[in-house]
């Protein structure tokens, strides 16, 4: 894998770039629609392709889980299983596991966890998940980590930042011993809100060294202000030629101040979960589809949108679809939500090539939409 620094802004941190994996090209900063399943539930790969997705997240954790990872290497790899020929991102079940935590039991091996399925038990070590990954045939692998619950203490979050350290060493060990992997690996920034810890954490990493450095153990409950200024702090400690990746963030207002901190690549089951909720992200904020003023609305979602959704059917139908729980209602939902993200990144790769990205930084700040 190989990443171009095209250009960086004057005024803030944003970065335009390009990232060559095995199943092609990727321009950052972007935002990658989560898979969970092998699939982002309500939409076909070829209606994501039209949306303009370039790479997308499937969580390894999940299909180690089931159907289980040497079923679909039978089946020639993740890209052919799920018919999606473009890159693919896989994060390694640290934060799935950690969503269980009261079926897991952690230590410096690996986790153990029972399967939510049928309770059988389970366990994934630093090894298992890059083997894992590396049998799905995922362009970018994620290291397994040690993932903390918020708010930690100083003492808890330095035993799992370090636990992390050496698990992301032995990943990497693990993924080195490949022969002709064409695939990336990425380390993860650990430390909860502690500066010294995250310090520690970036200089362990690239000691290590990865092709990409996430910022994980954020947006898990810690206020807004606070995730900025983790993520601001972040930038000088990495590597400026290696892209970076905030995981789990955020709303459109979160991605164009990330952006603005340095940040190259985000993902967020906000948009497709949202949308199947009837919540849908417009320029001016966001509307719930089910409330009654919308019952005999003409107007599309957004007036400002080009998305096919907005080009032809009206808020009125669309909360028609919702409240008769058609299954149309998530489908066009989704489709609306995701345009609307991956079209934030296409205005924010576009202003930051034409160096106005602080116009759209001011636009934001001042519309007060999330
Ligand atoms: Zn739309």
């Amino acid at each position: 894998m190989k990443f171009d620094l095209l250009k960086t802004d004057t005024e803030t941190k944003a970065r335009r770039g390009r990232l060559h994996t095995a199943h092609g090209v990727v321009e950052t900063p972007v935002f990658m629609p989560v898979g969970t399943q092998a699939t982002v539930k309500g939409m076909t790969p070829e209606q994501r392709e039209a949306l303009g997705a370039e790479i997308i997240l499937s969580n390894a954790c999940d299909l180690f889980v089931r159907p289980g990872h040497e079923l679909i290497k039978g089946q020639g790899g993740l890209h052919r299983f799920m018919g999606w020929d473009r890159p693919i991102l896989t994060d390694s079940g640290g934060y799935q596991v950690f969503s269980l935590s009261d079926l897991r039991k952690i230590d410096d091996d690996g986790v153990r966890f029972r399967s939510h399925l049928d309770g059988a038990p389970l366990f994934l070590s630093p090894e298992i998940a890059v083997d894992v990954q590396s049998a799905l045939g995922s362009d970018v692998v994620m290291v397994l980590d040690d993932c903390l619950a918020h708010p930690a203490s100083h003492d808890d979050a330095l035993r799992s930042m370090r636990r992390s350290m050496e698990w992301a060493r032995r990943c990497r060990t693990r993924f080195d011993s490949i022969e002709d992997n064409p695939n990336a690996l990425f380390g993860i920034v650990q430390g909860s809100t502690f500066p010294d810890l995250r310090a520690e954490s970036a200089d362990r990493l690239i000691e290590t060294g990865f092709d990409g450095y996430a910022i994980g153990g954020l947006a898990v409950g810690e206020p807004i202000p606070e995730m900025y200024d983790i993520v601001e702090a972040q930038d000088p400690l990495l590597p400026p030629d290696k892209p970076r990746y905030l995981m789990g963030v955020g709303t459109p207002r979160d991605l164009i101040e990330c952006v603005a901190r340095g940040v190259d690549m985000f993902d967020c089951v906000m948009p497709t979960r949202h949308a199947r909720n009837g919540w849908l992200f417009t320029t001016e904020g966001h509307i719930v589809i089910r409330h009654a003023r919308f019952r005999n609305d003409e107007s599309p979602i957004d007036e400002n949108c080009e998305c096919p959704v907005c080009k032809k059917y009206s808020r009125a139908y669309l909360r028609h679809l919702y409240v008769s729980k058609e299954i149309l209602s998530s489908i066009l939902n989704t489709t609306h939500n995701l345009f609307f993200y991956l079209d934030t990144m296409r205005r924010i790769r576009h202003f930051i090539e034409s160096e106005r990205f602080s116009e759209l930084l001011a636009a934001a700040r001042s519309s007060g939409a999330q």
